[in-house]
């Protein structure tokens, strides 16, 4: 019998807002629900603006909601010292590296950064599918191949990941793993069974869904996802570190 796992799984790229707020207890009664360990995963690996006051703002936030978890970094010193992703790439290239041994399709995109999510790009906006460039670590970023049509089942959604997601990032052009891949490795590592996302994230469940098969992440293919809705400010607005920081977020990379 597998024993449910679930996870609370926050950047430290900003401040957490309500929306982050809301996915902590959403995942929380869920993991009473189903009887799941509660693992606490801070998810650093691509975060490169994380700052100190990001971390202990997630440990203030969750002890202010009176949140236990019995894996993961007890306070900021502890995920510092023993739970930081960032000093994990080695690992992480591993993974993409045996998962494209596996068949995994990727290509090297030399196009600098983008906030164009057009569909089927991914926002790759010069053709590197087909230019079959070297992948340089500091100059391109790889993408993986999403063969148009490419339906991917996430609970009871059907997403279609060409259109959704296009060609995503899985390593990024500034050296670091992608969120995308870390996720798929920390959930399969952490045998995760139940998974809890604002809606927003549909299409990153549905990408992670389909890397998995790559990564032997069975776990993540499997998995209960629960999507929940977004909690909008009076203007209807999607809160989020973006709209409250006046910054770009990863996630316009994600
Ligand atoms: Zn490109």
């Amino acid at each position: 019998m597998t024993v449910p796992v679930t996870r609370l799984a926050p950047t430290p790229s900003g401040f957490l807002h309500e929306g982050n707020r809301l996915n902590f207890r959403l995942t929380t009664e869920l993991a009473a629900e189903v009887g799941a360990a509660l693992a606490l995963r801070i998810d650093d690996a691509d975060a490169a603006r994380y700052r100190r006051e990001y971390a202990d703002d997630v440990f203030a936030t969750l002890a202010q909601m009176g949140i236990e978890w019995s894996v993961g970094p007890r306070d900021a010193d502890d995920f510092e010292a023993h739970w930081t992703q960032r000093s994990k790439s080695d690992y992480y290239r591993e993974q993409l590296w045996s998962g494209i041994d596996a068949g995994l399709m990727v290509y090297a995109c030399v196009c600098p950064r983008s906030r164009q999510h057009g569909p089927a790009t991914g926002g790759c906006v010069g053709g590197c599918r087909t230019r079959d460039l070297t992948h340089e670590p500091g100059r391109t970023a790889l993408r993986l191949m999403v063969p148009a049509g490419t339906a991917v089942a996430v609970g009871r959604d059907r997403v279609d990941l060409a259109e959704v997601m296009g060609d995503f990032v899985v390593w990024r052009r500034d050296d670091l793993p992608a969120y995308q891949l870390v996720s798929v490795v920390e959930d399969r590592d952490l045998a995760v069974t139940h998974i809890v996302r604002g809606a927003d994230l549909l299409g990153s469940s549905a990408a992670q869904i389909h890397l998995a098969t790559w990564l032997q992440a069975p776990n993540v293919i499997t998995a209960t996802y629960v999507h929940h809705g977004l909690i909008t400010d009076a203007a209807g607005v999607k809160l989020s570190k973006s709209t409250l920081r006046g910054t770009v977020t990863e996630e316009a990379e994600r």
